[in-house]
């Protein structure tokens, strides 16, 4: 008999999704610093006087302990402290939604066990900054364009796709290509890309989310760059997320 090494680990942590499992159980993915996006179970969480409390919301910001056993993908939840809460988020029907939006697109983008310290801080600042109230349009923009660079799906604004060149505004995005083409390169699939939108994709590459969001871009523009986004994102994954439709219902 060889002992099955077991790994007991203590890590600040986002619940992404939380799923019944069977008697009492609950199954919780979350998002972690140094070990990327993990699933583990909370025993006994779906009972009344589970020790887990109100601390396995989604979006929860905790400290999580968990046993980790060699060979196991699914990790055993052993407690759960609450850091931060995404309660007051949760009254405002807008705030809420983009919260999940952006949740759905880090647990979409993240790798199991692949070390994630960008995106979850890109998790942990946008959903601070719902909380704190800045604009949910100007959040979800600068998330959307984030993870597509973290993901290394955005494409290069400083050099055409094509020939290399150095790009000059306005930019021009090739929908074939999926890239930004120079004027000579550009063909029947470009489109220009109006400055104001230029700029935003600038601002976002600079500034922190907060800064971002208090810049008074205009809602037309902001926009824009959400469709940019989108048309990258569901190039890449063939498809478009769950609550992309929700949040466009609420999103006006
Ligand atoms: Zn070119």
């Amino acid at each position: 008999m060889y002992a099955v090494a077991v790994k007991p680990e203590r890590t600040e942590a986002i619940i992404l999704q939380t799923f019944a499992g069977r008697e009492r159980d609950k199954m919780v993915v979350f998002i972690t610093p140094d070990h990327g996006k993990r699933k583990g179970w909370a025993y006994g969480a779906r009972s009344m006087r589970s020790r887990f409390g109100a601390a396995l919301e989604p979006l929860a910001k905790v400290r999580i302990g968990y046993i980790e056993r060699e060979g196991d993908e699914v990790v055993r939840i052993e407690s759960i402290d609450l850091i931060r809460s995404l309660f007051p988020a949760q009254q405002d029907l807008v705030r809420s939604v983009s919260a999940t939006f952006i949740a759905e697109m880090i647990d979409t983008f993240a790798q199991a066990n692949d070390p994630a310290e960008l995106l979850y801080r890109l998790l942990d600042r946008t959903t601070a900054a719902l909380l704190e109230g800045a604009s949910p349009l100007a959040v979800v923009t600068y998330a959307e364009i984030w993870i597509l660079r973290l993901a290394g799906i955005f494409p290069s604004a400083k050099n055409c796709i094509e020939c290399h060149e150095p790009l000059e505004r306005p930019l021009r995005f090739d929908g074939r290509l999926q890239g930004f083409v120079c004027a000579q390169c550009a063909g029947r699939d470009a489109s220009v890309v109006p400055n104001q939108v230029s700029d935003a994709l600038d601002a976002i590459a600079k500034l922190a989310v907060t800064d971002f969001a208090a810049r008074a871009i205009k809602i037309d523009t902001l926009f824009e760059v959400r469709s940019l986004a989108g048309t990258i994102r569901r190039n890449f994954l063939g498809y478009e997320l769950k609550s992309f439709e929700v949040l466009a219902q609420v999103m006006i």
